[in-house]
């Protein structure tokens, strides 16, 4: 392959990395995947946003995306275009490994051939997630980031740059998830309901019920409690830098 056409890099910005964890950790029990928007130059692929994929399927080890969906992200780049006035894409995607290893299977490395026939620097991230490490006993994460080439996975060079703020874009889309998932389990519902057998209708609205509860315990309120968090720890960082700026005037202004 051509050197120019090759991937050397991907830069992910942190806000960006916050937001996909936050999504890979939102179930144990399903892949999540999304696709990843940022600028391309001289082969190295910056992140600066990303576009959570609502699942058409759900299967325990397979993510699905729909065809809709696809041109759903490369509508929000256009738009991230505009708004940042950069040549914003989508450049890749991510999906999340919950209780397996962080290697991408041979679908994952299929897929990720079939990206790359249309853009030779489509690239793959893959979030392993709720997994425990051997000797600790405590949860790691672990990342990997991926293209294809001759049928197999090779690993391309992953940096994780500091961002002083999370982004208006990454916050929305953090806001949004409690929401995606919502309507992911009221879909799931629909399909079963008016089940002409009493006891089986009680017991789906109740799996309903429960799927509702475990998004509020474990997306919406974390989410709720670590951006509360950050506004206090704004606050105070801007009640000390107000006095820190009212101390040096009066030192300047006393020396004069
Ligand atoms: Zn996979």
């Amino acid at each position: 392959m051509d050197r120019r056409e090759r991937l050397e890099k991907v830069i992910l910005q942190a806000d960006v990395y916050m937001a996909c964890i936050q999504h890979a950790l939102s179930t144990e029990h399903f892949e999540v995947m999304g696709m990843l928007l940022g600028v391309s130059q001289d082969s190295i692929a910056t992140i600066m946003s990303l576009v959570i994929m609502r699942r058409s399927d759900k299967k325990k080890d397979r993510v699905e995306i729909s065809s809709l969906q696809q041109c759903a992200a490369a509508t929000e780049a256009e738009k991230l275009a505009e708004k940042l006035n950069l040549p914003v894409r989508v450049l890749g995607w991510y999906h999340s490994h919950p209780h397996i290893t962080v290697c991408p299977s041979h679908v994952d490395v299929g897929t990720q051939a079939m990206h790359q026939q249309m853009d030779s620097k489509f690239f793959g991230l893959i979030f392993s997630v709720f997994s425990e490490e051997k000797d600790s006993k405590t949860q790691e994460v672990q990342l990997t980031c991926f293209q294809s080439f001759n049928q197999e996975a090779i690993e391309i060079p992953l940096e994780i740059s500091y961002t002083l703020n999370i982004s208006a874009d990454c916050l929305q889309t953090m806001a949004s998830l409690p929401k995606i998932l919502v309507q992911e389990e009221e879909e799931l519902a629909e399909a079963r309901k008016d089940h002409h057998d009493i006891l089986a209708s009680v017991y789906n609205n109740a799996v309903l019920t429960k799927s509702l509860a475990h998004i509020t315990d474990m997306v919406t309120r974390p989410l709720m409690q670590t951006l509360t968090d950050r506004i206090l720890l704004n606050k105070l960082r801007s009640l000390h830098l107000r006095k820190t700026k009212r101390e040096l005037e009066e030192k300047f202004s006393s020396q004069f």
